[in-house]
């Protein structure tokens, strides 16, 4: 598992997982996104840098298919 070791601190580093099988392409987490980091393609909802996994996006889905999962 990997670890963001600055500052000493030892915090998980965590990714956002979509399942393209449980997404219904709704839209509601991309305007739930107060950073503007999620991006509706036809198949896979992706992420940008701006993502500071704050969990909005996670709990406003209506089909659970958002999650965060720390990088392995
Ligand atoms: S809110 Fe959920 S179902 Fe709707 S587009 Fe986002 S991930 Fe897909
Ligand atoms: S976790 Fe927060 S910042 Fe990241 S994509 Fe979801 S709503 Fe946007």
């Amino acid at each position: 598992m990997e670890t963001d070791q600055r500052n000493g601190a030892h915090v998980e580093v965590l990714i956002m997982i979509a399942s393209t099988e449980k997404c219904m392409h709704c839209g509601a987490c991309v305007g739930s996104c107060p950073k503007n980091a999620i991006f509706l393609n036809e198949i896979v909802l992706e992420f940008n840098e701006n993502c500071n996994k704050c969990g909005r996006c996670v709990r406003i889905c209506p089909a659970g298919a958002l999650k965060m999962e720390a990088k392995k």
